[in-house]
Order: structure tokens, then sequence, then C-alpha cells
């Protein structure tokens, strides 16, 4: 899943700010946490309490997307 390609919108229906993949423009649009909502109902904004379980898998997703592992190998003595 590409880290990138998500809009962050407020259903009117929970009042909460899911992600939603960006290029969905059906009628009926599903955010990551399974949320389902209108198209017209979901608001593009980050204003108002954000959905955890979408905070959770984008988070998931941006860690796996990150540029390498920390190297916390100690490189011999100082
Ligand atoms: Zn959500």
């Amino acid at each position: 899943m590409d880290a990138a390609r998500w809009e962050w919108r407020r259903s009117a229906y929970d009042d909460r700010v899911h992600a939603f993949p960006a290029e969905d423009r059906a009628s009926l649009i599903e955010a990551l946490c399974a949320h389902t909502v209108p198209y017209a109902k979901a608001a593009r904004t980050h204003s108002g309490l954000r959905c955890v379980s979408c905070l959770l898998i984008v988070g998931d997703a941006l860690a796996v997307h990150s540029p390498g592992p920390v190297d916390n190998t100690v490189d011999g003595p100082r």
C-alpha cells in the first residue's frame, strides 16, 4: 500500500476523521478501518477527532515504508 495515497476526511456519520484511499471517488467510500460513508458526507479536513483505528493502520504502513531500518549497531569502542 502506498503511504502517500490517503486523504483524511471527516465522516458525518461518526464525526471522526478517517483515512480514505485518495483515489476513491465512489458514491460510498471505505476508510482503512472499514468505516463506510457516502462520499458527499465525508468532508476533506484534518480538524476533529481522528479515528484511532485509521491512525494505527496508517502508522504501521508508514513504518514499513520508512527508509530502511535504524542502525543501532555499535561500531567499536570510542
Ligand atoms: Zn477510521
